[in-house]
């Protein structure tokens, strides 16, 4: 079985490379973005492993099936990128990697709340600078404060258990309410219930065709003035440039974004000695209550061990014609 790894980084391959001691698969790793540009290069690989910026849409799989390709064996829990329906009348296989560390991405989206409320970026700047003054930089505290988290499933729970340690209020939404978080003791509400409450939003939800900007003008103007909102899930969950002018008139006080609606092409790239043509990107980016991480939320020693192992192992055991459990249909 031939492998060929799409949007490779130098931390995949590290991950990869030691898990595979236990598989011993070919894999052939390509540092580019699968797109319809290149797809050419996945001739001949029974299975192509992608992630979620690369393009796996009806005509780039069109093309790796005329190449042979029978398993998308996606390195992530997202597969918006993915179109599922051609994929099946294509006869291939998709897999993903459901859970391997919610922890991970909890963390992360806990680590933007405090680093915006407790301005440490402006601190981290400052003290290099020996400028030790503490004008501008007061937080507030955490324990007391209403946090609403949108989508509570697995990442969205690990988030809960944090937000509880530090003693916040939590209310939840989510069509399809997790009995682990009734017995949390949290509240489930409708999202017109929980938006004024909040003096903290982070979504935890997948991106679909029914919640494509979940989050706009419309429903930043139902939240608290001031609010923070957090998105580590998928950019195309809130509308960067509603968020923008939202942040203008100060309705929103401060956002934390692991990932961006226009972040393919940008995001897992080094573009520092280009101009950036994203004006949304560059205007927020420019703000100091706006921090950008280039989503990395996942990027934990752990996850990438589960991420490599839970992969090779969903594809070793369907080219043996096994079930993996990870199947997307
Ligand atoms: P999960 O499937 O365990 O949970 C998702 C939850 O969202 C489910 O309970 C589902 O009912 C709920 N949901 C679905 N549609 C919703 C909607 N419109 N509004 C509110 N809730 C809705 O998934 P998970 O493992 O918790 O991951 C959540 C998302 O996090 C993934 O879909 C992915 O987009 C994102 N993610 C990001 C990173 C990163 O590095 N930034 C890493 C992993 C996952």
């Amino acid at each position: 079985m031939r492998i060929g790894f799409f949007s490779a980084k130098p931390y995949d391959i590290v991950h990869f490379n030691r898990t595979n001691k236990q598989f011993n698969v070919d894999i052939e790793y390509f540092d580019y973005r699968l797109c319809m540009q290149n797809v050419k290069l996945a001739e001949g690989y029974e299975v192509v492993c992608a992630f979620v910026n690369d393009s796996l849409c009806e005509e780039v799989l069109v093309e790796l099936a005329k190449g042979g390709t029978k398993i998308i064996a996606m390195r992530c829990a997202g597969f918006n990128n993915v179109d599922l329906i051609a994929a099946e009348r294509l006869g291939m296989q998709v897999v993903n990697v459901p859970a391997y560390s919610p922890e991970s991405v909890a963390e992360h989206s806990v680590a933007l709340m405090l680093t915006l409320n407790r301005k440490i970026h402006k601190a981290y700047q400052r003290t290099r600078d020996a400028n030790f003054a503490l004008s501008g930089l007061v937080g507030f505290n955490m324990f007391g404060k209403t946090v609403g988290v949108i989508g509570t499933g697995k990442i969205g729970v690990a988030t809960i258990k944090i937000l509880l340690g530090f003693g916040c209020k939590v209310i939840a939404y989510d069509p399809y309410p997790n009995q682990a978080v009734i017995d949390l003791g949290i509240e489930y509400v409708d999202l017109d219930t929980l938006y004024p409450q909040c003096d903290i939003i982070t979504l935890h939800c997948p991106l679909t065709k029914d919640n494509h900007h979940l989050l706009n003008q419309m429903t930043f103007n139902k939240m608290k003035p001031g609010v923070m909102v957090i998105n580590t899930s998928r950019g195309g969950l809130l509308n960067a440039f509603d968020a923008m002018e939202a942040l203008k008139d100060g309705h929103i006080g401060s956002l934390g974004l692991d990932v961006y609606e226009n972040e393919k092409g940008l995001f897992f790239e080094d573009k520092s000695s280009e101009i950036i043509q994203d004006d949304v990107f560059r205007r927020l980016s420019a703000c100091h209550n706006v921090i950008f991480t280039g989503h990395q939320a996942f990027l934990t020693d752990e996850a990438l061990n589960a991420i490599a192992s839970t992969t090779l192992t969903n594809v070793t055991k369907l080219m043996l014609g096994q079930v993996c459990g990870n199947e997307l249909f």
